[in-house]
């Protein structure tokens, strides 16, 4: 829950909100949902509710486990029964903040179906938008200590001595999916079934797209000034 997140006013009552948020790898979205205080949401990660199946050995976890493990999206069919199953087990009013889903237009036509079965409506749609050049940079150089999962970045904080982890001298390591060539092919997914997402929201008047080149401080500030209009006119 948000609700309690730090630096929220306890004067001004937080909005409940109903968002999506859409944006490649390293894009940042998960730091923006941490540091978006003036709305109140759950923030829902598709990801993590598919890892928290396969952590649980549900009988989805165990379909779930097999496609996670080979690094390409989860079919539609599954994706959607398992999205499902968590949209239904919410009460109509609760806010959310939905990341990582819907990720295909067929699991976005579905979606607005859901919501429109118990009349809620989406109130914005949030793009991050990031050059892929700039996605590269910030995932390929990126290293993490196996120990402790310090994180850090070659050009733009790395360790005292390279390859070394500053707080416990352990050598870094990169994770197989930081790797160029799999960031690429993630790219290569993204541009392929999620753009069409990106339109089918425009054109519903929800997309608002922001480009995240900057500080997560300042992106989160100028995403929620840009969000009051799509709530004035709802
Ligand atoms: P990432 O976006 O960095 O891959 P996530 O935690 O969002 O990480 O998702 C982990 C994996 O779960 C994805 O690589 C993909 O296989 C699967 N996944 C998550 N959401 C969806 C979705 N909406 N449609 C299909 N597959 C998904």
């Amino acid at each position: 829950m948000v609700d309690s997140s730090p630096g929220a006013s306890p004067e001004a009552p937080r909005r409940s909100a109903r968002l999506v948020l859409i944006g490649p790898p390293g894009a940042g979205k998960g730091t923006l949902a941490e540091n978006l205080c003036s709305f109140s949401f759950d923030h829902i990660s598709s990801g993590d509710i598919f890892r928290g199946h396969v952590r649980n050995q549900t009988p989805l976890g165990q379909r779930l486990g097999k496609s996670l493990a080979n690094g390409q999206l989860v079919s539609d069919e599954l994706t959607l029964e398992t999205m499902k199953k968590w949209f239904w087990s919410r009460k109509p009013s609760q806010g959310f903040l939905l990341d990582g889903f819907p990720r295909t237009l067929s699991q976005a036509q579905a979606f607005d179906e859901w919501l429109e079965s118990r009349s809620i409506k989406l109130d914005a749609v949030i793009h991050l938008h990031l050059q892929e050049e700039a996605v590269v940079k910030r995932i390929a150089y990126r290293r993490v200590c196996p120990k402790d999962g310090r994180v850090y970045h070659l050009l733009y904080n790395p360790p005292a001595r390279e390859g070394i982890c500053d707080d416990c001298g352990t050598e870094l390591i990169q994770r197989p999916d930081d790797r160029e060539p799999v960031i690429r092919e993630r790219l290569r997914i993204y541009r392929q079934k999620t753009e069409p997402v990106l339109t089918y929201y425009r054109e519903q008047g929800l997309l608002l797209t922001i480009h995240s080149e900057g500080h997560a401080a300042d992106l989160a500030k100028t995403v929620e000034q840009k969000l009051q209009p799509f709530f004035a006119i709802r």
